[in-house]
């Protein structure tokens, strides 16, 4: 087999010791790989990198298309951007791999089997960033969600499933309530799983399947989530499990893949031989998987398992009664490497597959028709009730392009409000076309030309459109 080329980098803080004993547990375990070297973080930064990573080191990703990286030191204050906002965004990694695993007895947890996969989407929901100011009182960040986004996150799911003999895949949503961008990873997640049928699949609505996931994780396998709910799930698990600083994690990409610790670059526990390098040592298992070399994989996860069960640890881990001998970073990798070949004998052993690789694919569609229904004109206004500010927005409405309804905070106003409601200064006016009949856009332009005209200025618009005659909007009350 010929080496497989990664990028490395050895960070800041505790990073270049617990790369350094990755590397040696690495090479002991048989992974062949062609390493090329690039410099992130601190000494990027102080060169005036603002995202801590030269435009050169980018194009050694590019190359290799995988990245084992240690953590990093981000400055504090203005002007620096996150490295690992800009690389997984760069590179579009869409699938972040998070397994959280207690090792039980041998360290101390409140879930003693708890096995369970976070597999977050990375690109999408609130995170695209977009976010304005609208009014004095208000202020909105956008949540998207796309098809294409969905099927690539549900079928790596599967697809991992599969490659590692799981059993599961739940998804979590809250497609109670966001009925269209939750709704449609739900959709998508079940119609992906119909195309693997030895798969059990299940969804969760988030907030029960969080609380049920933080009491009884046994319940879970594969847990599938979009960005935010992934991003805040995926820290409980790991510190459910207890293990914080022994999870590693995964960010997917179609370009280049990166695999790192959870953890970050603990500067108070840099230069004396302490920190505890399995976080990063798992993420170079993940790698490995993913570049096809399941026999070094196992060999050095099972290495790393015995000397956990044997009670040799560092001393974030070391407890009186459970472990045995307190070591440094240096010891622990050399009590790895002693073991490779062995097998634990209490703690489950693992076994990848070599030769394989995931590769997901996105199903091409065929784009519908899309016809034009109304529009949702926001303005911003503080002079009276919803009734006064219907008042105004009559005369501009037209048989076509009726006024339909007002509301505020997504709570209807106008007609039939109740006093009760609390409104701000940010409200929205919908006009819709009759039941079986549509508009144009230069309908809708015209209707916003007269009521600027009128002092009624839109600050935003939403169209509201049917595809292929469905329509593609929330209707009705608190939507
Ligand atoms: P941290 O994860 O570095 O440390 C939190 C606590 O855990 C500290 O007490 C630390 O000593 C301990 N710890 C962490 N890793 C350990 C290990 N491997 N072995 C033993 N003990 C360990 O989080 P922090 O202190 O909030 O952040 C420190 C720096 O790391 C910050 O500059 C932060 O921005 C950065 N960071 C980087 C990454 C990354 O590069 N992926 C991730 C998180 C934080």
């Amino acid at each position: 087999m010929s080496p497989t080329p990664i990028t490395v980098a050895r960070g800041d803080g505790i990073g270049p010791e617990i790369m350094d004993a990755t590397l040696r547990v690495l090479e002991a375990s048989g992974a062949e790989l062609d390493i090329e070297e690039i410099s992130i973080g601190e000494s990027m930064y102080a060169k005036g990198f603002t995202a801590g990573i030269a435009p050169e080191a980018l194009d050694s990703l590019r190359r290799t298309k995988v990245f084992l990286k240690a953590p990093i030191t981000t400055p504090q204050g203005g002007g620096f951007k996150s490295l690992n906002v800009t690389i997984r965004k760069t590179f579009g990694m869409y699938a972040n791999i998070r397994p959280c695993v207690s090792y039980s007895p041998f360290v101390a947890t409140k879930h003693p089997v708890m096995d369970v996969v976070i597999v977050r989407e990375n690109e999408e929901d609130l995170y695209a960033g977009i976010e304005h100011q609208q009014t004095d009182e208000v202020v909105q960040c956008l949540k998207l969600i796309s098809r294409p986004g969905c099927e690539r996150i549900s079928r790596y799911a599967f697809e991992y499933a599969r490659a590692h003999d799981r059993k599961k895949v739940t998804a979590f949503t809250k497609d109670n309530i966001m009925k269209m961008t939750d709704g449609l990873f739900h959709k998508v997640f079940d119609e992906v799983a119909a195309e693997y049928p030895d798969l059990e699949n299940e969804h969760w609505i988030v907030d029960i399947g969080a609380a049920k996931m933080a009491d009884t994780p046994e319940a879970f396998d594969i847990i599938v989530l979009p960005n935010l709910y992934g991003d805040i799930l995926s820290d409980v698990a790991a510190q459910i499990a207890g293990s914080v600083g022994l999870a590693g994690s995964a960010n997917i990409g179609s370009h280049v893949s990166m695999f790192e610790a959870i953890h970050g670059s603990a500067p108070r526990r840099a230069g004396q031989n302490l920190a505890n390098p399995s976080g990063l040592m798992l993420g170079a298992v993940q790698m490995l998987v993913h570049i096809g070399q399941g026999d070094a994989a196992t060999k050095m996860h099972n290495a790393w398992l015995s000397t956990i069960e044997d009670g040799i640890h560092t001393y974030d881990v070391f407890e009186e009664g459970s472990s045995t001998q307190k070591v440094g970073t240096k010891e622990f990798a050399d009590a790895i490497i002693e073991r490779v070949g062995k097998t634990p004998q209490t703690l489950p052993p693992v076994s990848y597959r070599s030769g394989e690789t995931i590769s997901v694919k996105v199903t091409e569609r065929a784009p519908a028709t899309k016809t034009q229904l109304g529009i949702d004109v926001f303005v911003h206004w503080t002079h009276g009730t919803p009734d006064q500010l219907a008042a105004l927005l009559l005369p501009h409405a037209t048989e076509g392009l009726p006024l339909n309804m007002v509301s505020n905070r997504g709570q209807k106003v106008w007609p039939d409000g109740a006093p009760e409601t609390l409104t701000t200064d940010h409200w929205r006016c919908r006009f819709l076309a009759p039941a079986g009949v549509t508009t144009t856009s230069l309908e809708v332009i015209d209707l916003q030309r007269r009521l600027a005209e009128a002092g009624l200025e839109p600050i935003k618009t939403e169209g509201l459109f049917a595809f292929d005659g469905e329509p593609g909007f929330t209707k009705g009350q608190g939507q």
